[in-house]
C-alpha cells in the first residue's frame, strides 16, 4: 500500500511515521512529478498554514490533478489546515463550510478527549490554531465528532477531516480508517 502525503509544508513527518507503523510505504508529494508518480491508495493533507498550501498547489500544478483525484474517489484524510484544504471554497470536495483559527488566540492550542463516530471513546484530540466545521452543507457528509457544541470531524464516504491532529497523539485509529477505505 503506498499513502501519498501532502509535504509542501507543515506537520507531514507525523504523519509518515504513523502510516509506516501501520505498515503502509509513504511517499511525499513536493512537486507534480511526485504526483504524476502515482497512482496512490491514499492520500493524507497534513496541518500547516492552508493559505500557504493553497497557494503551493496552485503554484506547483498540483490543485487541479489532486481535486480530481479526490473527487474520483481517493480515499483522504485531511487534519486541520488539511481539512481547511477539502472544505467549501478551497479543493471543495467535502462539504463542510469551516471557520479557520476559531478557538482565537488564548485557546488557540488545548488537547481533550472525545468519541468519535465510527472509532471509538477516548480518542485524543491536540488542537492547534484549529478551525472547527460551521456547518454541514449536504446529506452526503455528516459530524463524526464534536468538542464543546462544535463539530471537529466529518465524513464524506472517502473523504475523512479533523481539526484536530491526530498524528500527533498515541492512537492510530483514524490512520487505520484511511488504511481501510483503501
Ligand atoms: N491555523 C491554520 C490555518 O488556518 C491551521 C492550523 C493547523 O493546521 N494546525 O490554516
Amino acid at each position: 500500500m503506498r499513502i501519498a502525503v501532502l509535504a509542501l509544508q507543515g506537520a507531514f513527518i507525523e504523519h509518515e511515521q504513523v502510516l509506516q507503523r501501520l505498515g503502509a510505504e509513504t511517499v511525499e508529494i513536493r512537486q507534480l512529478r511526485d504526483w504524476q508518480a502515482g497512482p496512490y491508495d491514499a492520500l493524507v493533507l497534513p496541518g500547516g498554514e492552508s493559505t500557504v498550501q493553497m497557494r503551493l498547489l496552485r503554484e506547483l500544478g498540483l490543485l487541479e490533478p489532486i481535486r480530481q483525484a479526490i473527487a474520483g474517489g481517493l480515499p483522504v484524510l485531511g487534519t486541520c489546515a488539511g481539512m481547511i484544504l477539502l472544505s467549501n471554497g478551497y479543493l471543495g470536495t467535502m462539504d463542510i463550510r469551516v471557520r479557520r483559527n476559531a478557538y482565537g488566540r488564548q485557546l488557540g492550542s488545548f488537547h481533550t478527549v472525545g468519541a468519535v463516530d465510527g472509532i471509538g471513546t477516548d480518542v485524543p484530540m491536540t488542537f492547534i490554531r484549529a478551525p472547527y466545521i460551521e456547518e454541514v452543507l449536504s446529506a452526503d457528509c455528516r459530524a463524526i465528532a464534536e468538542v464543546d457544541g462544535h463539530i471537529v470531524a466529518a465524513r464524506q464516504g472517502h473523504q475523512i477531516a479533523t481539526a484536530f491532529h491526530p498524528e500527533l497523539d498515541d492512537d492510530t485509529r483514524l490512520h487505520q480508517l484511511l488504511i481501510s477505505l483503501c
